[in-house]
């Protein structure tokens, strides 16, 4: 058998596990209503958590950004591809999380290969919570450090490894700062707290947060109060924030160290102007428009609660990642497919992303979903719940 007849093979394996799926195609940009075939639906999926993708200053500095500089950056950062754009937006980045200074990359998963690709050799120990994303589990994969993992979010588990860390040379907890598949809260005090005790670093990955939790969104160190507390924040600046890139914010040093090591930094082209560009705006725009955040809050927390009083299983949520369990793969693969008759898009999020009976569909309430889109998602979630007999 030649080398590739085996994909077709494992493709087939796929399709008999139901688990085979293409992506959809869209037909309009990441609003609340897309087009898909040729029909409108209200879509309940994006991160776009604050509607900005198609906010009207961030497409204007796009559009002015592209026209002074052209399309692309031209090279990596390291030799003629940091613009003056680039380096605007890591020092309001910097200050808009309360850090010395912020590095940024092309995306999130690009940050945490670069920051623990780097930062972690063989002497040193990750300690990382068990329903982390998959790219800090990369990242994770590229360093020669030891590792634990820590049940989710349990902080006596945190602490036993801790405890059998004592040998290393540094000892690195790592955790979501939202988990994106339940829309829980890493609890980031309690964490500083141990990892003070036990002199560890911190590093969150706020993902699903940057946007979101904290005051204008400044994250989960911010929502605590934690600031000077934790050595290393990464961010995306693909969810909330609208446009497309990473960051890692934390001390001049870090950013220095990263700038010299980090391989996707040094060997992977810089941001175009236009998405380095529309990202400053987005930043300028979270500053000063604390009521972005405020509706999706308002807007999320009267969903999960409406879904809650109608009878459905919300799990732990507490942000606007809200899900519902529905059960094995296949049933919940059917309710979205069913909801998406109705007119409302949420995937089904299913083994192996989650416990094989913990399928759930995923909605993501956002500050563009009006009342009526919500009271319109809320009864063809309802029809289809007691199709199902979840209600
Ligand atoms: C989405 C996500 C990323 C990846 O961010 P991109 O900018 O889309 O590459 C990284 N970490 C976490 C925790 C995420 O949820």
């Amino acid at each position: 058998m030649s080398g590739l007849e085996r994909l077709r093979e494992e493709l087939e394996q796929l399709k008999n596990q139901g688990r085979y799926r293409m992506p959809a195609v869209w037909e309009s940009g990441s609003g609340p209503w897309m087009e898909i075939g040729g029909r409108r639906v209200l879509q309940m999926a994006s991160n776009n958590y604050l509607g900005l993708t198609d906010h009207p200053r961030l497409k204007q500095a796009a559009i002015e950004a592209t026209q002074k500089y052209g399309v692309g950056a031209g090279s990596v950062r390291t030799i003629s591809g940091t613009l003056d754009v680039h380096d605007q937006l890591e020092r309001e980045l910097a200050d808009f999380k309360g850090t010395e200074a912020a590095l940024v990359f092309q995306s999130g998963f690009t940050t945490n290969q670069g920051v623990f690709g780097t930062l972690l050799g063989e002497e040193d120990i990750v300690i990382s919570d068990e329903l982390n994303h998959a790219s800090i589990i990369d990242g994770i994969r590229l360093t020669k450090a030891a590792r634990r993992i820590y049940k989710h979010k349990d902080m006596d588990s945190l602490e036993e490894a801790l405890k059998g860390a004592s040998g290393h040379r540094t000892r690195f907890i790592v955790t979501d700062g939202v988990f994106s598949m339940d829309g829980d809260i890493a609890p980031l005090p309690q964490i500083v707290e141990l990892a003070e005790r036990y002199d560890a670093v911190v590093c969150i990955d706020d993902a699903h947060a940057s946007g979101v939790l904290g005051r204008c969104g400044k994250g989960t160190t911010d929502h605590f109060g934690l600031h000077g507390r934790v050595h290393i924040q990464i961010g995306t600046l693909s969810k909330a924030v609208g446009v497309v890139g990473g960051y890692a914010a934390g001390s001049q040093e870090l950013k220095e160290y990263l700038i010299h090591k980090a391989r996707p930094f040094l060997f992977s082209t810089s941001q175009t102007p236009a998405v380095a560009a529309s990202c400053l705006e987005a930043i300028r725009v979270l500053r000063t428009s604390p009521e972005l955040g405020e509706r999706m809050w308002a807007s999320a927390n009267s969903f999960r609660s409406q879904l809650q009083r109608d009878g459905f299983d919300t799990g732990v949520s507490e942000t606007p990642i809200i899900p519902i369990v529905i059960g094995d793969s296949a049933r919940t693969m059917a309710f979205s497919a069913r909801l998406l008759e109705e007119g409302v898009f949420a995937p089904g999020i299913v083994y192996p992303t989650v416990a094989a009976d913990k399928g759930r569909v995923r909605f993501i309430v956002t500050a563009a979903h009006t009342a009526d889109d919500l009271e319109f998602a809320r009864q063809a979630v309802l029809k289809v719940g007691r199709e199902f007999g979840l209600v």
